[in-house]
């Protein structure tokens, strides 16, 4: 299989530079990045923390989260610039939109940072890490903020590569290099170590990532359930998720569900799924559509968020179909992590459904769905949401 190369892009301390830039535009004859200021939230609303701090901020002591009123004890005529929503969207805009130039498949994982895909792009673009320096520049010399980009196989070692020494650089983390580059961090510096796991990591003695990389897994997985996997792959620069466009919100019918408890079984998520696919299709429905790709969201205990999606062959818009297509994409995604929140989206739509022999579905069963669809839509709205269900659902094997 072909190694794939991932770019992690990721803007150096993006509210302040953002503000810097937006200042200097309005004629502002100072920039902020080059004294002592910091971006605060409003004092007047009781949101007086340092978002954001210059290098000369950070140098006499001012760290992010700290009240405001600290900080200014700690720098005579500290500059203290409000946040600016509006320009920072219009900033990872601007941004996002350079790096949609370079690849096909660009994934916001925030408002300063996304991913590429380069994976085959060698023949387009020549020298992978030539190309990284060429959009570093790019966005210094047209936008006037600096990045810094995350070269690796994975998107995890991508987003570490581009946590290294800041700012403005471009470094790699291949497979070869996570030996020599990664696994002499501290085991906090890993992407999703978080402060309460880290803390009961040093307490088993594993304090580099390397230790944790050579951990017993089982021991994690008894002390950290399925996040102990996670960690342990990470620790030794596996993660085999994908770069993911996502679907665009106002193009798409699209319900999610945050769950009363962690939910860790199949069984449970896929009933999750099936009411989500009973909301989104009814509505799919009442518009007349028909939706070509379907896509389902997974955040986990640890707010991490990942989706998958899928396009079809023949446009679906009965619940049983949607929720067949849903359950496909839990097993190929599902991590075994413990799951918070559960989306499912249809997108793409068309207003019939096209006639199209396809080798792969057996069309005369969805034309039989659809039908059976539109009778428990009618009974339903006559007697009610939820008077009958299509009892199969409730009796998929779980294969
Ligand atoms: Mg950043």
């Amino acid at each position: 299989m072909m190694e794939r190369i991932i770019f992690h892009v990721d803007v150096n301390n993006a509210f302040l530079s953002w503000s810097a830039i937006e200042m200097l535009k309005a004629g502002s004859k100072v920039d902020i990045r080059n004294i002592p200021a910091v971006v605060g939230g409003d004092e007047s609303k009781r949101r007086g923390i340092v978002v954001a701090k210059s290098m000369p901020a950070k140098k006499a002591g001012i760290k992010t989260g700290e009240p405001l009123y600290m900080a200014r004890r700690k720098v005579d005529n500290l500059f203290v610039v409000q946040t600016n929503k509006e320009s920072y969207v219009k900033y990872s805009k601007a941004f996002y939109n350079i790096l949609c130039k370079y690849s096909p498949v660009v994934e916001r994982y925030s408002i300063d940072e996304c991913f590429l895909d380069m994976t085959g792009m060698e023949m387009l673009h020549g020298n992978m890490l030539e190309l990284a320096y060429k959009i570093k520049d790019e966005i210094k010399n047209t936008l006037g903020f600096t990045v810094n980009v995350g070269i690796g196989n994975c998107k995890l070692c991508a987003k570490m590569a581009s946590d290294f020494e800041k700012p403005d650089k471009v470094h790699t983390l291949f497979k070869n290099e996570v030996k020599e580059k990664m696994w002499p961090l501290n085991v906090d510096d890993l992407f999703m170590v978080g402060k309460s796991s880290s803390a009961k990591l040093h307490e088993m003695g594993i304090n580099t990532i390397e230790d944790l990389a050579k951990a017993d897994v089982n021991v994690l997985i008894t002390r950290f359930k399925s996040m102990g996997m996670m960690m342990h792959n990470y620790a030794n620069g596996i993660d085999d998720s994908l770069v993911e466009k996502p679907v665009p919100k106002n193009q798409g019918i699209g319900h999610s569900t945050t769950l009363p408890n962690d939910v860790d079984n199949l069984s449970d998520l896929r009933k999750v799924l099936y009411k989500l696919a009973s909301m989104v299709g009814m509505r799919l429905r009442n518009e007349g559509k028909y939706a070509t790709v379907v896509s389902v969201q997974l955040k986990n205990n640890v707010f991490f968020s990942y989706q998958h999606q899928k396009t079809l062959i023949n446009p679906i818009s009965s619940n049983e179909d949607i929720y067949d297509v849903a359950c496909e994409l839990l097993k190929v995604m599902w991590k075994k992590d413990p799951i918070r929140l559960v989306g499912l989206r249809v997108s793409d739509f068309t207003d019939k459904t096209y006639e199209q022999i396809s080798l792969f579905e057996d069309f005369n069963k969805k034309e039989k769905r659809d039908k059976i669809q539109k009778a428990l839509d009618e009974i339903n709205k006559k007697y009610g949401n939820d008077t009958i269900k299509s009892a199969s659902l409730y009796e998929k094997k779980e294969n």
